[in-house]
């Protein structure tokens, strides 16, 4: 039941990453990290093969530029997915360990990590600005819209990065996330 210990968190006052390493329906550990990250510890897993990343996304974000490089560089991992609270998936499989990285669409991805970097300080920022509101209020306000309108662009723009350049990043992807944002 990973994916039911990863939303869960997600659920809670304060929703936070929990990652759990599965092999063949087997847990073999489990991770709580914060608000924005999870540290993916190595601990348990080395030498193993195969091993999937189940990790929680509580802004609901696709995955990141990071979980692509975890999965990539360690040969434990297999595939890593993000769930958002609403228990829908952005996944990828690592398909070829060989990366060439001419074929990187280097423009595009460097734009996708410099917007998620921006939109997670400028959500941090509009918080620390808007102290015991809710997420809600915060959201309605002016410069929440502003930044729910930053924010589909961005997350649309990495969503795409994936799905549209598989074969260069030598992944499969899949996301069933409804919306973005
Ligand atoms: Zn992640």
């Amino acid at each position: 039941m990973p994916k039911k210990r990863v939303v869960e968190a997600l659920h809670t006052p304060k929703p936070f990453e929990r990652a759990v390493f599965v092999k063949d329906n087997q847990i073999l550990s489990q991770i709580d990290g914060n608000q924005h990250h999870v540290h993916f510890d190595m601990k348990n897993i080395r030498g193993q093969k195969d091993v999937t990343i189940v990790h929680g996304h509580p802004i609901g974000t696709p995955l990141s530029n990071q979980d692509y490089n975890c999965l990539m560089t360690s040969p434990e991992f297999k595939s890593v997915i993000a769930y958002n609270k609403h228990g829908e998936y952005s996944k990828m499989t690592k398909k070829s360990p060989h990366i060439n990285l001419c074929l990187f669409p280097v423009k595009d991805y460097e734009a996708a990590i410099i917007g998620m970097d921006n939109l997670l300080k400028r959500a941090i920022k509009l918080k620390k600005n808007c102290k015991g509101m809710t997420n809600a209020e915060i959201l309605a306000t002016e410069d929440g819209q502003k930044l729910t309108k930053f924010a589909r662009k961005v997350l649309t723009r990495t969503n795409n990065l994936w799905a549209n350049n598989e074969k260069a990043f030598g992944i499969k992807y899949n996301c069933n996330y409804s919306k973005l944002v």
